[in-house]
């Protein structure tokens, strides 16, 4: 039998049994899996959204949706069952390089511009924000991903990462069940206790490696760990980010994790 005609009945035997060349039996099932999906990423783009569009289905990077800006759209560019190139080198909860467990969503947003020197940061479209909430609630419950499943891309890139920025509204997410909020009642009662003593760098770097944030227990306010804390910063308490670790970051840090552990112990 020439190797052509071979071939030709190969493809032809595929042709005519479904193409399943063997018989899988799924008769015994087990339970112990999970979602290759863990978390949903939010970016922005820095860009317009022709450029945007180019960027993401012409280069090595992708995401698997992109929301436009005017008017708001929501495009799949990726299948979800397919990793899209979108976190990078990336850290969180102590898994890396989270293309492989993540969706990526980028957002058609400029981020910011530089004037005279300074960073002049752009609000966001609540429109925008409305399809994307609507988007997030679908995804996670396909999936059925529980909260602090949204991250932002600084999260878990906080050393080379801004986005999605100090203007982009995490406190709706936290309205809308998605991530946990700092509770007042902790920031007023943690706040005068923090001002009288403010927790050494070590207990930051831990409070931060326990939310999720890779960070080298250095023991010292040094450049990462600052980097760390004006993300944190940018997420709960925009109005200053500039890295510097204070009283409310504090207050705001116990308050999270306080409820992480409670959380954990139901
Ligand atoms: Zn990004």
């Amino acid at each position: 039998m020439s190797k052509i005609f071979r071939v030709a009945l190969c493809v032809f035997t595929l042709y005519l049994t479904g193409c399943s060349a063997i018989n899988v039996e799924k008769k015994y099932r087990s339970n112990s899996y999970d979602n290759r999906i863990q978390w949903i990423v939010l970016h922005y783009t820095s860009a317009d959204f022709e450029d945007s569009l180019h960027l993401l289905t012409n280069t090595a990077v992708s995401s698997h949706y992109l929301i436009s800006e005017q008017p708001v759209k929501v495009y799949q560019l990726v299948d979800e069952s397919n990793r899209a190139w979108h976190a990078g080198d990336s850290s969180w909860r102590g898994r890396t390089w989270l293309n492989a467990t993540s969706i990526g969503i980028e957002l058609v947003h400029p981020g910011y511009t530089e004037q005279a020197g300074e960073r002049i940061w752009h609000d966001w479209s609540t429109e925008q924000i409305d399809s994307l909430i609507v988007l997030l609630h679908d995804i996670l419950y396909r999936y059925q991903l529980p909260i602090e499943s949204v991250i932002g891309h600084s999260d878990i890139a906080p050393q080379r990462k801004v986005d999605p920025g100090p203007k982009f509204p995490w406190s709706r997410l936290a309205q809308e069940g998605m991530i946990r909020w700092p509770l007042t009642t902790d920031i007023d009662f943690y706040e005068p206790i923090f001002l009288v003593e403010l927790p050494d760098a070590l207990w930051f770097q831990e409070q931060l490696a326990a939310l999720g944030y890779a960070i080298h227990q250095s023991a010292e306010f040094d450049e990462q760990t600052q980097r760390v804390i004006s993300v944190l910063q940018m997420k709960y308490r925009p109005s200053d980010f500039s890295g510097t670790a204070d009283a409310e970051t504090a207050a705001i840090l116990q308050s999270l994790t306080e409820q992480q552990k409670q959380a954990q112990e139901k």
